[in-house]
């Protein structure tokens, strides 16, 4: 038991939010610090005019047992969908074939509120006190652990779980007063994991403008195409009323690397050609949404060594890079730091 401790996480991904979960039973006192307006982070689902669409994670696997326990089994199950259609493959040459039968015979969740959903059911059932719109901005060490300093407020914890994604977490550590020799060790750990970038970018348009097919996504297999996955949103279960239809096309990272800080409408019109070309088939979109993720998913991990220099200080880490960009390994990642976190500063 942990009672008496006092945890603050920082990040209201789905590796902060599991790892709120993860200490719901601990007797510790648990703050979750988030810095935008919801939690979710990159489970980004977004609404226009009615129309769900996701411009982050795209579905939600269980091959992990904290992952599967969590979402089949603990947390409330009304509204998880399985998707129930196919993923197929294309090449740079724009051509379509099936998939791999073993990876399509497996359920694709999605929560028909937005896979933000899982955060909240998460946040919801962990007891922790959840503070939105509160970006840290620095930890302060103190006798006991640490000030976190947000951005109207400070309060002390013995204990810190960092989980927001690399960059910003060496940002972090940089601000605070880590003794120096663990602070070179966290920060050259940190460092050395590497993001891709994606624009991803969705369509709203008639549904009576789109034939029929037999996939709900298309992946690019070789990974020499402008877009990397597209996919018919309004498959979703609950995601978009009758008579509409949503696509999300995201970018491939050279293309989207390339076009980070391009205007909306040159991201648009390059992403509405190449997805015409692939579809075959004239596509002119009522509206279209852009979220420019410079930090997607991880392509090279943070040390795990490195990071295990803050513990003895009362500061531990989970998050996708540490175990790669997929959900339920961000979930794992929050588990993992709540299961074990340190147990308070030594100086
Ligand atoms: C375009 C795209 C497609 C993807 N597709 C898939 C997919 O199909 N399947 C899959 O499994 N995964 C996919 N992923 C990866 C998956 O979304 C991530 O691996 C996972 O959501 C990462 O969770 P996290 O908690 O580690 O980080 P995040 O979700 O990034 O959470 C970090 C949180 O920290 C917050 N934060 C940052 N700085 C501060 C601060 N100073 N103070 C307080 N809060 C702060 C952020 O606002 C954010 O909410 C995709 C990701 C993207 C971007």
């Amino acid at each position: 038991m942990m009672a008496g401790m006092r945890v603050a996480i920082i990040g209201g991904g789905v590796s902060g939010c599991a790892a709120a979960w993860g200490l719901r039973t601990s007797g510790a006192e648990v703050v979750l610090f988030e810095a935008a307006a919801a939690l979710g982070g990159r489970l980004a689902t977004r609404v226009r005019d009615g129309c769900r669409f996701d411009q982050g994670a795209q579905y939600l696997k269980t091959d992990t047992p904290g992952a599967a326990r969590a979402i089949l089994e603990d947390l409330p199950r009304d509204g998880l969908a399985d998707i129930g259609r196919e993923v197929w493959t294309f090449d740079a040459a724009g051509i379509i074939a099936p998939g791999d039968p073993a990876q399509n015979a497996q359920p694709k969740w999605v929560y028909r509120s937005g896979l933000q959903t899982l955060c909240e059911r998460l946040a919801a059932a962990s007891g922790a006190r959840i503070e939105t719109a509160s970006p840290v901005q620095a930890l302060r060490r103190t006798a006991t652990g640490w000030d976190v300093v947000a951005h109207d407020s400070v309060a002390a914890f013995t204990t810190v779980i960092i989980t927001v994604p690399a960059a910003a977490a060496a940002g972090l550590v940089r601000r605070s007063s880590l003794h120096a020799g663990a602070a070179g060790a966290v920060t050259a750990a940190l460092d050395a994991a590497a993001y891709r970038p994606i624009i991803s970018v969705a369509l709203g348009l008639a549904a009576a403008a789109l034939p029929e097919r037999p996939y709900y996504a298309l992946v690019n297999a070789d990974r020499r195409h402008a877009i990397s996955w597209l996919a018919f949103e309004h498959d979703k279960p609950g995601y978009v009323p009758a008579g509409r239809a949503v696509i999300v096309a995201q970018m491939a990272a050279p293309w989207s690397a390339e076009r980070m800080n391009l205007p909306g409408a040159d991201v648009a019109a390059g992403a509405v050609r190449e997805a015409r070309r692939l579809l075959g088939q004239d596509i002119a979109p009522d509206w279209v949404e852009i979220e420019r993720w410079r930090e997607a998913l991880p392509e090279t991990l943070s040390g795990a060594t490195g990071l295990a220099a803050a513990e003895s200080h009362g500061l531990c880490f989970a998050g996708d890079h540490l175990t790669g960009g997929r959900v339920h390994l961000a979930l794992e990642s929050g588990l993992r730091a709540a299961a074990a976190p340190p147990l308070g500063a030594s100086r």
